[in-house]
């Protein structure tokens, strides 16, 4: 009998001092993919220098289950890179899905996603359709966030889209091929396009241990991908530099032009500086912003993201298993 090859899914979960859910997430894990028999499954659990015992319980989940493969990271380098980490140990499984080790994310929802994938899609992606108890502040934020994502960089980003999703080995490949430190991984994601399907999920808050990502954190990544994919803020000083000139400048011909008409002088001197000097401000703006565009340049370059990604090549020789 001809050795079956099996279809290779890599499950890929960043563990952050989440030593309660491992058990538990494992056990769902198990229960899920075990049920789909055609497929070989590895959970490659990334601990993100975790200060409880996560690394102890995930070596006892290793020594019993053989799927399970630990990476542990030196120390907390945050979820985006223990992410990274885990996709490039992926990198020949034939599709790899993120999950949370929260239990936010349901492994229940894995074969829908891999059903998707098996349809012909490369990412397949979740929304989440309601957030219980998740604070005002959180929710308003990330409107706002996905918001100006979408408005400044050219991005598509889904709004309550999360990292929870499938990816096609294709995907990965390219995903290699990112080389910036201060990374976005979905925004990354989100950049390389390919074919992707939607599908809903209902979130439910988080049962134990606490959110690693405080408010500052949010923040933080929300001005890192804003400035990663998007000159924008960079351009505002130049714009505004032009504006002010323009006004300051019109204003300054006005009160000139006022002078030559009547004969007097209807400014007192101190009007007078203000309005030259409010040009000044703007003209020295606009020179910034120039330096910003040179800057601009610099900083596309210096990101040295690929120029394009291929999603698959016809007629070229091609390696390892596609679906
Ligand atoms: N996480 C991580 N490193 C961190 C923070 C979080 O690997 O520095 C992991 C965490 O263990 C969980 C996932 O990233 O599996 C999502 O974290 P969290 O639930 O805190 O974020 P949220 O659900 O608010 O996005
Ligand atoms: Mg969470």
């Amino acid at each position: 009998m001809p050795p079956v090859i099996l279809t290779l899914v890599a499950i890929v979960i960043p563990v952050y001092r989440e030593s309660r859910n491992l058990v538990l997430l494992h056990q769902r894990l198990n229960l899920v993919c075990g049920a789909l028999s055609e497929y070989h499954f590895h959970f490659i659990f990334v601990n993100d220098g975790s200060p409880d015992d996560s690394l102890e319980v995930l070596r006892g989940l290793a020594y019993a289950d053989s799927r399970v493969h630990v990476l542990d990271l030196s120390r907390n380098f945050g979820k985006e890179i223990a992410l990274t980490a885990g996709v490039h140990a992926a990198e020949s499984a034939d599709a790899v899905i993120c999950i949370d080790a929260d239990l936010q994310h349901p492994p229940e929802l894995i074969p829908t996603l891999i059903a998707r994938w098996r349809e012909g899609y490369d990412v397949v992606a979740t929304v989440r359709t309601e957030i219980d108890r998740q604070p005002l502040l959180k929710r308003v934020g990330s409107h706002v966030f996905y918001w100006l994502m979408r408005r400044i960089s050219g991005v598509t980003m889904v709004s309550q889209t999360t990292d929870f999703r499938l990816y096609d080995r294709r995907v990965v490949q390219a995903f290699m091929q990112a080389t910036e430190r201060q990374r976005m991984f979905r925004g990354i994601m989100d950049w390389m396009g390919f074919r992707r399907v939607y599908v809903e999920f209902q979130a439910g808050a988080r049962t134990q241990g606490e959110a690693g990502y405080s408010y500052s954190k949010l923040i933080g990544l929300a001005i890192n991908s804003i400035t990663a994919f998007s000159l924008w803020p960079l351009r505002l000083t130049g714009y505004l530099g032009l504006l002010i000139t323009l006004s300051s400048g019109m204003l300054l011909l006005w009160m000139l032009g006022n002078f030559l008409l009547h004969g007097r002088f209807d400014y007192t001197p101190l009007a007078m500086a203000v309005v030259a000097n409010t040009f000044l401000i703007g003209v020295v703006l606009m020179a910034i912003g120039l330096v910003a565009l040179y800057i601009g340049t610099i900083h596309t370059e210096v990101i040295n993201r690929p120029l394009y990604v291929i999603r698959e090549r016809i007629h070229a020789p091609s390696g390892g298993t596609s679906p």
